[in-house]
């Protein structure tokens, strides 16, 4: 059943139109790529979907789990389900690891996370990810590694649990064995009941995960939508066929 529907979205950023006219629907238990060169608007779509309001929707709409969501703050799309993984996650000094996913989580799902059960939970997910228990006592990524980074994404993801997880570019900088945690945690997360949307530029991190759909995103506009092989076709031949269809 349909999750995510956007449609006809134009968005700006500081005055300029940076999408221009993107539909995209995703449906439960789907697995969408989405492919295309530098600024063409990968992260920008994303960050419109999770309502940065630095990105500016001027027309279009976006609806999720059949609710209107155009209008509503980051706060309200992440209680819904919404979860972005950052393409350059910050460091947050002062808050521990478990500390902000803690409050995430009890942000998110409105309820009293008890302390005894989310340490819990949150050793059995770091060990899943291969990523030592003496994080969860760190400051958020003051020091992180990029692949301690993109591991300390994928363990909000699995701890949020959302209905859509958005993954811009979480394999970027990572080596190969990094790639293959990151993908074996979201290939764990993913069920029929949820969606993961993968904005990569790289096949090695959809070696365990079967896109169902590949969107090639240039200058602003989905212009081809295929299936797994355009990745591959994209990797070795590169975008020159697709600019010509923008
Ligand atoms: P991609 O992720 O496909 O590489 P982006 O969505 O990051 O592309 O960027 C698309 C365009 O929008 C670029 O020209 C970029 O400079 C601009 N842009 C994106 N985010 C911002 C921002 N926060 N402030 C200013 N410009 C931005
Ligand atoms: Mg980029
Ligand atoms: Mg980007």
């Amino acid at each position: 059943s349909e999750l995510l529907r956007v449609e006809n979205l134009h968005v700006s950023v500081e005055g300029k139109e940076i999408l221009k006219g993107i539909d995209l629907t995703i449906n439960k238990g789907e697995i969408h790529v989405v492919m295309g060169t530098n600024g063409a608007g990968k992260s920008t779509l994303a960050n419109a979907i999770m309502g940065n309001p630095v990105y500016e929707v001027t027309e279009g709409s976006i609806t999720f789990d059949g609710e209107d969501i155009t209008e509503e703050a980051v706060n309200d799309r992440a209680k819904a389900g919404i979860f972005m993984s950052f393409q350059n996650p910050i460091a947050i000094p002062g808050i521990t690891v478990e500390n902000f996913i803690r409050t995430s989580k009890a942000t998110v799902t409105g309820e009293n996370v008890r302390a005894l059960a989310f340490k819990k939970e949150l050793k059995e997910k770091m060990d899943e990810l291969s990523f030592d228990a003496s994080y969860a006592q760190r400051y958020v990524n003051e020091g992180f590694s990029g692949g301690e980074r993109k591991k300390n994404e994928i363990l909000q993801m699995s701890i949020l649990n959302p209905k859509l997880a958005m993954l811009d570019e979480t394999d970027s900088g990572l080596d190969v064995d990094a790639v293959r945690i990151v993908s074996d945690g979201v290939d764990r997360f993913h069920t029929k009941d949820n969606a993961v949307l993968i904005i990569t530029h790289h096949n090695s991190i959809l070696q365990k995960l079967k896109p169902d759909f590949v969107h090639v995103l240039i200058n602003g506009k989905i212009v081809k939508t295929g299936d797994a092989s355009l990745v591959a076709d994209i990797e070795s031949k590169g975008y020159d066929a697709y600019k010509a269809l923008v």
